[in-house]
């Protein structure tokens, strides 16, 4: 396709400087970047392919930063339904060590299959398990062939049950391995151009499932190539404990002494991060990705997000994989980031409570501006001149939106939207 045009929507959320909403606005990209952007008659007239939003909501395509597209083959395993975190992992991952190179490209076809009929179109995913002869590569090469903007993550795990880590000794990695293969997978695929649709993220698995010496060296890499950072961080109570435990400190402090501080680095879930992690994190310009799905399935807690915005945190939302959310929808975990945050910020009584705490807007920003940021990018999570075309639309004619006519942009998160119009990438 050489020209796109979409026009006459009912409502375009540019999530530009301006945060221009343009009732009757429309797009204009040639080669899958956008030329133009306002009111549908300011716009060219012609173009290979147009679509007509009339009843439609039209919005940049949301960011996912961070999934585990290979448990889409293990929703619901009834024996780790009800578990916390720990318990959920133990059950879980006799059952992750039998997937296959076959089984990680449909998982991943799945999950991103999924996550475009939801809204999104640029995900990362988060791969730590390789048994069976499975490569980072089998993932991307099926997000060639779905075609979704790709940050895939080179997770590890190398501490296992024998040497006091999590999980059990089969699934574990020997670390050189471990670098040497992140090595290999950022030469033959990260792509650090602008609008680039694939690139390469290092991240080790978690603090009780690596070693201090990996997470080390591993920040060392990624800075040597000049690619982001990934883990999971303060996830739960017995996370914090065992940060304590095993290293003496909290995970912000663990953080921050291994180098995984900074505008490169992004953490997943930080339900438990403290004030001072908060200050850290703002001060470094570290990322958050926000789960609330997950987190409330593992009974987690809920992560401080106000608190962590209002410090100026750059923070995002994420779906988690589809063994502790389930579903892997986009549109859904914004609506659950929305209402989960006004149930309470798990911080003291104040302004991190109640109707205020999180509104649509402050939502739909941290899925598109938040994750644009977290992930290192200047060219995805709006709509405007020199962006990346990843454009998403949803259609008002439908009986979950029937009536909400009020203010459709609000409605992509406080009502249920099964399934978007359009996702272009
Ligand atoms: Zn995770």
């Amino acid at each position: 396709m050489a020209t796109l045009l979409i026009r006459n929507a009912r409502l375009l959320v540019t999530m530009d400087a301006q945060r221009r909403e343009i009732a009757g606005g429309g797009v204009f990209a040639r080669d899958n970047v956008i030329e133009s952007v306002g009111p549908s008659a300011e716009l060219p007239a012609h173009a290979d392919v147009i679509i007509d939003a009339r009843d439609q909501v039209v919005f940049p395509g949301l960011v996912n930063t961070h999934h585990h597209m290979y448990q889409s083959l293990t929703r619901v395993v009834r024996p780790a339904q009800d578990c916390e975190l720990f318990r959920w992992l133990r059950t879980l991952y006799p059952i992750w060590a039998r997937l296959t190179p076959e089984m990680a490209r449909i998982s991943t076809q799945t999950a991103m299959a999924e996550l475009l009929l939801s809204g999104c179109t640029t995900s990362s995913d988060h791969l730590y398990l390789f048994p069976n002869g499975v490569r980072l590569d089998d993932t991307l090469e099926a997000a060639q062939d779905v075609g979704m903007r790709f940050h895939a993550a080179r997770g590890a795990m190398s501490v296992g049950e024998s040497a006091g880590g999590l999980p059990p000794d089969s699934v574990v990695e020997d670390e050189a391995a471990i670098l040497k293969d992140s090595q290999r997978v950022i030469e033959r695929w990260h792509d650090p151009r602008r609008l680039a649709m694939q690139r390469i993220v290092v991240a080790p698995c978690s603090p009780f499932s690596v070693s201090r010496e990996l997470m080390r060296d591993a920040a060392l890499l990624a800075r040597e190539h000049g690619v982001s950072l990934h883990t999971h961080l303060a996830e739960n109570d017995f996370d914090i404990d065992y940060t304590r435990e095993k290293f003496n400190c909290t995970p912000a402090e663990y953080a921050e002494q291994l180098g995984w501080v900074g505008p490169d680095v992004w953490h997943a879930h930080c339900v438990k991060l403290d004030a001072s992690g908060i200050a850290l994190f703002a001060r470094t310009g570290t990322g958050v990705a926000h789960c609330p799905g997950s987190n409330m399935r593992l009974a987690s807690g809920i992560a401080p997000i106000r608190a962590m915005r209002d410090s100026g945190v750059p923070v995002s939302i994420a779906v988690d994989g589809c063994a502790s959310n389930d579903s892997g929808h986009m549109l859904g975990e914004l609506r659950l980031a929305l209402l989960l945050q006004r149930v309470g910020a798990g911080m003291a009584r104040g302004p991190a409570h109640g109707p205020g705490a999180m509104t649509a807007r402050d939502a739909l920003e941290m899925a598109t501006l938040g994750g644009a940021r977290v992930l290192g990018r200047d060219d995805i999570g709006a709509l405007g001149v020199g962006m990346a075309a990843d454009i998403v639309s949803v259609g008002l004619n439908q009986i979950g939106l029937a009536g909400a006519g009020h203010d459709p942009l609000a409605a992509l998160l406080f009502c249920h939207v099964p399934r978007v119009t359009h996702s272009v990438v």
